[in-house]
């Protein structure tokens, strides 16, 4: 009999109608002999709406309390679930983060799983119930409970079947796959059969919002398959392995983008030693985490250092740094908050001359300025203005032929 650890997003269980058709969904893994945990989200916008509500009540909410009512959204979902499959005639039982044994550090709203100890779930499955657990959540040493970040619930889902040691971990959500380029923007794209886990995490990393970047690591570390298929449709969706058919023919796999980047540039900063650490040292502590690095070559040993933050943690960055460019006399600190990234992502890319130039001129052919670029292995990046971001990605869709099949 073989276990399998199925995820349902928020939009998958967004009234009674979704969480039922859901129900016979699993009910009908089960019946073809599996064991089945599943891993539910909120209904629909519900942690929107909660942390809507608290911040009605209190403009600086303590980070304990959210987390305990954040924890709430899933477990709805995770009851009406398991009593949708009682209807059907199916065993289920719904369990918390805690019940089901997810421990975690005490980083309140960005809690780090540290184990998990899958006892009662096991004993739950070996009763021949199908085990329904609330994602998003765990519990800590002093039994606080806490959760796990936005989107957390991929990541409960992957945890859990690496320590089942299920065959796969499948995530349902509103889309068919994981596809070469978001398909709202771009008619032409198409979703992809399979993906190794290093693109798909550059991808989620870089702005596919289809699956959590830390579940995909998850997965890549312990070697879990990751399923991405829709839960409304039969269609097969992406498959994330790193199997022996990841020796990608086609170079480029997908295009990333992001609308949310801000820029900081700090002019004039004197060229020595530990200045670099002097500002992201303090970033760090804020707990802003910094994206794009770029010092530029330095002249009489005087330089420029840019890099980018979320939007949303632009204000903040620039409070810790303002303070700091100062104190190391540095001429000016600029910031501008109207920018995205596209990139192109591939492991094909990998010591492939040619794919940065194709990137560019694509760009250029569109009169794209191309403010910051970067780059790892299997992804090239650039920081351009915001509202020609939609653009860019169509013009490297089309660049690298991405709406041709393999
Ligand atoms: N409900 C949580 C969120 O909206 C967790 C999740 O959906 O995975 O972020
Ligand atoms: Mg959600």
């Amino acid at each position: 009999m073989a276990l399998i650890v199925q995820k349902y997003g928020g939009s998958s269980v967004a009234d009674a109608e979704k969480i039922k058709s859901i129900a016979r969904r699993i009910a009908a893994a089960r019946d073809e002999g599996n064991q089945v945990v599943v891993v539910v989200s909120a209904m629909g916008d519900t942690t929107d709406e909660l942390i809507n509500l608290a911040y009605q009540i209190d403009s600086c909410p303590s980070d304990r309390e959210l987390d305990v009512l954040l924890s709430t959204g899933e477990i709805v979902s995770s009851t009406l679930l398991a009593m949708a499959l009682k209807t059907l005639g199916y065993a289920a039982i719904s369990l918390s983060g805690a019940q089901a044994g997810i421990r975690t550090d005490a980083a309140h709203s960005r809690a780090r799983i540290l184990g998990i100890d899958p006892g009662r779930v096991v004993r739950e499955l070996e009763k021949g119930k199908i085990v329904i657990v609330a994602g998003f959540q765990g519990i800590t040493d002093e039994m606080d409970i806490t959760t796990l970040g936005r989107g957390g619930s991929d990541t409960t889902a992957v945890a859990l079947a690496v320590s089942l040691g299920a065959g796969v971990c499948q995530i349902y959500t509103d889309v068919d796959g994981i596809y070469t380029a978001d398909p709202r923007l771009v008619p032409e794209a198409r979703s992809l059969d399979e993906m190794g886990y290093e693109e798909m995490l550059e991808l989620a990393t870089y702005g596919a919002r289809v699956m959590h970047p830390r579940a995909v690591e998850l997965g890549e570390i312990y070697k879990v398959p990751i399923l991405v298929a829709s839960s409304f449709t039969d269609s097969s969706g992406t498959l994330i392995h790193g199997g022996a058919s990841m020796e990608i023919r086609n170079k480029v796999t997908g295009i990333a983008h992001d609308p949310n980047v801000a820029k900081i540039t700090v002019v004039g900063v004197p060229d020595r030693p530990g200045i670099a650490s002097s500002i992201f040292e303090p970033l760090a502590k804020a707990d802003i985490s910094v994206d794009t690095i770029v010092q530029n070559a330095s002249i009489h040993n005087i330089t420029d250092l840019t890099f980018t933050v979320a939007k949303s943690d632009l204000d903040r960055a620039m409070e810790v740094v303002r303070p700091i460019a100062g104190s190391i006399n540095a001429r000016q600190c600029a910031s501008d908050s109207k920018l995205g990234k596209v990139s192109i992502i591939g492991t094909g890319m990998q010591n492939t001359p040619g794919y940065a130039a194709r990137m560019f001129s694509a760009l250029s052919e569109q009169g794209i300025n191309i403010q910051l670029i970067t780059t790892s292995e299997i992804r090239i990046t650039c920081i351009i203005d915001e509202a020609r971001v939609e653009e860019a990605v169509r013009a490297l869709h089309k660049a690298f032929e991405l709406e041709q099949a393999e």
